[in-house]
C-alpha cells in the first residue's frame, strides 16, 4: 500500500479524505467491537483537518474550543491512547504530535515524510526499505516488531515557493 505523497502535500478536496477517513474508523470500531465516542471522534477529526500534525496541547485548546468547556488534559490522552491503539492515527515521535492514518487496515511499515516548513506529513511504505531494515535485523539476531522511519524536508509545494522566493 503506497500513498502518493504528491497527493498529500498538493491541493485536493481534502473533504473526501476527512470522510474516508470517518467511515474506515467507524468500520474498524464495529469490526472491534470498539465504542467511538463523542470525544474520541472530535479528536480524530481534529487531526483530520489538515494532513499536519497536532501535538496534544493544541489537540486540548481544539476541542475545548469545540466542546466550548475546559478539556482536562487526561480525557484528552485517553482519546489518543484510543485512536492509536486501533491504528487510525500515529505518533510522529520527532515532532511530538499525531497525524490520521490513511490505510488503518494495512500492515505498517512507516515512512513518514515531514515537511518542516508547513508540517504536512505523507505517509508511506517502500518494499525495499522494508527488506533491508528485515535483513539488517535478522543479521542482527534482532527481531523487528515494528518500524517508523521519520524523514524531514521539504514538500513539494514549499519547494516551490523556495524556489520562486529565489528568484525574486
Ligand atoms: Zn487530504
Ligand atoms: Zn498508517
Ligand atoms: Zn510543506
Amino acid at each position: 500500500m503506497l500513498t502518493n505523497s504528491r497527493l498529500v502535500h498538493q491541493p485536493h478536496d481534502h473533504s473526501r479524505c476527512i470522510n474516508a477517513a470517518l467511515a474506515r474508523a467507524n468500520d474498524i470500531c464495529a469490526a472491534k467491537n470498539a465504542r467511538m465516542t463523542t470525544t474520541r471522534e472530535a479528536v480524530l477529526r481534529l487531526l483530520w483537518q489538515s494532513h499536519k500534525a497536532l501535538g496534544a496541547y493544541q489537540l486540548q485548546a481544539q476541542l475545548s474550543e469545540l466542546f466550548n468547556k475546559p478539556i482536562a488534559p487526561p480525557t484528552v490522552y485517553r482519546a489518543i491512547e484510543f485512536l492509536l491503539e486501533l491504528g487510525l492515527i500515529h505518533r510522529i515521535h520527532s515532532l511530538n504530535a499525531y497525524i490520521g492514518c490513511p490505510f488503518p487496515n494495512s500492515e505498517h511499515s512507516n515512512l513518514f515524510m515531514i515537511c518542516t516548513q508547513c508540517g504536512s506529513v505523507a505517509e508511506m511504505t517502500h518494499n525495499t526499505i522494508n527488506g533491508l531494515l528485515q535483513s539488517a535485523s535478522e543479521k542482527a539476531n534482532f527481531t523487528l516488531k515494528s518500524q517508523s522511519l521519520e524523514l524531514s524536508g521539504l514538500c513539494p509545494q514549499c519547494f516551490d515557493h523556495a524556489e520562486t522566493s529565489d528568484n525574486d
